[in-house]
């Protein structure tokens, strides 16, 4: 990155986006995080100097997700760097799936990146300059069983991310995908030990059995993998990098 740069991180309490957080800190970024918890590394960061701001925000709320552009434009001027990421799963056939839950999985992973983008484009625009890297997923690209919201969520994403190419493009403003498959963070780990539970085998038997079963590399893959992708999806080298799908996943969609 040439200059400092305002990145706004959503759900970096934890997982992905706590190293994507980390790693655009460590990168010159002034990091805003926007997330149900607080994250427990900032005063970590906070502790070199630069600057960081944590604002509790629930996403599925239109009116927070308003509030929370509204309070890093006042306080810092401008996103320059906007990381949708906060995201939840919830596992169960079509048939049960529960209506509230669809709704509120389309909310935070769909609406609320909508509504972010909506809120920083016209500063992006004013600078002429801008990143929006939308955290989708290897559904946002196939389905697995069991997974409706989650995966209609993701694939929606990719239509977000396209139509905000089109638009961002004549500012210089460019937005990407990152379509990760399983990473070893909370969100996967609860899953694996449920499964586990299920399936009455160990959690190392459900992640090679289950998790890495189309996953040629045959290895989970780290925050880090993915925070470095977002790193250069950020950089001058990455401005005719737009409206595209980084598919990070081992090999799973090659066959
Ligand atoms: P995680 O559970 O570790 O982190 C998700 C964060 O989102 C949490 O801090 C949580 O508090 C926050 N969040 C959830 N609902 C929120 C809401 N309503 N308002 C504000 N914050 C909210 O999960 P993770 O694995 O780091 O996932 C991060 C993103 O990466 C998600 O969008 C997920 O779908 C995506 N992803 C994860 C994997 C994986 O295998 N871990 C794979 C592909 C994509």
């Amino acid at each position: 990155m040439t200059q400092a740069k305002v990145a706004l991180i959503t759900g970096a309490a934890s997982g992905i986006g706590a190293e994507i957080a980390r790693t655009l800190f460590h990168e010159g970024c002034d990091v805003a995080i926007a997330d149900l918890h607080a994250p427990e590394y900032l005063t970590e960061l906070s502790a070199e100097g630069q600057r960081t701001l944590f604002i509790s925000t629930d996403l599925s709320q239109v009116e927070q997700c308003q509030s929370l552009v509204e309070r890093v434009t006042r306080e810092w001027g401008g996103v320059d760097i906007l990381v949708n990421n906060a995201g939840f799963q919830h596992v169960s056939p079509l048939e049960d799936f529960p209506e509230a839950v669809w709704e509120k999985m389309l909310q935070v992973m769909l609406t609320a990146p909508f509504l972010l983008t909506k809120y920083v484009l016209p500063g992006m625009k004013e600078r002429r300059w801008g990143r929006i890297i939308n955290m989708g997923s290897i559904h946002s690209q196939v389905a697995s069983l069991n997974k409706a919201g989650y995966i209609a969520a993701k694939h929606g994403l990719v239509g977000l991310t396209k139509t905000t190419a089109l638009e961002g493009g004549p500012f210089q403003i460019t937005a990407n995908v990152i379509c990760p498959a399983y990473v070893r963070t909370p969100l996967v780990e609860q899953q694996i030990a449920a499964q586990a539970e299920t399936l009455g085998i160990s959690i190392e038997e459900v992640e090679s059995q289950v998790f890495l079963k189309a996953s040629a590399t045959g290895r989970m893959i780290e925050p880090s993998e993915v925070a470095s992708m977002v790193s250069y999806l950020c950089s001058e080298q990455a401005k005719s990098i737009t409206g595209a799908c980084w598919t990070i996943d081992g090999g799973w969609t090659a066959q």
